[in-house]
């Protein structure tokens, strides 16, 4: 990914984290070998790692992010619900009628698996 795409990222992230009033929270990306991330409840903190080789991991963001919302129970069914809940609110294809979202492209069009 370019510096356009991990600035859309960050502008995403802030956005994605304002909606639901989690404005005391940062999300910290970093270069490395794999994508993954984890949540400091303590410190509201998301370190995330991401492989600069691949496109912007929208799904692992909003995968953290439904951590925050659904408190340290883990993959948990209340987690799935939020997961859920934010993949259908920020990960709709374009076709679909929703803008301004970067994570779309890898998305299947209704129909394909
Ligand atoms: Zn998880």
């Amino acid at each position: 990914m370019n510096k356009e795409e991990r600035e859309e990222r960050d502008e995403w992230t802030r956005m994605v984290l304002s909606d639901f009033g989690l404005t005391e929270w940062t999300v910290r990306f970093r270069p490395g070998m794999h994508n993954e991330g984890i949540v400091l409840y303590d410190s509201k903190e998301i370190p995330i790692t991401f492989d600069v080789q691949r496109p912007v991991d929208y799904a692992l963001i909003l995968h953290e992010i439904a951590h925050v919302l659904s408190g340290k129970g883990g993959h948990d069914s209340i987690f799935a619900d939020k997961y859920t809940m934010l993949v259908r609110k920020y990960m709709r294809p374009k076709e679909w009628g929703f803008s301004g979202n970067p994570g779309l492209t890898t998305r299947p069009k209704p129909g394909q698996n």
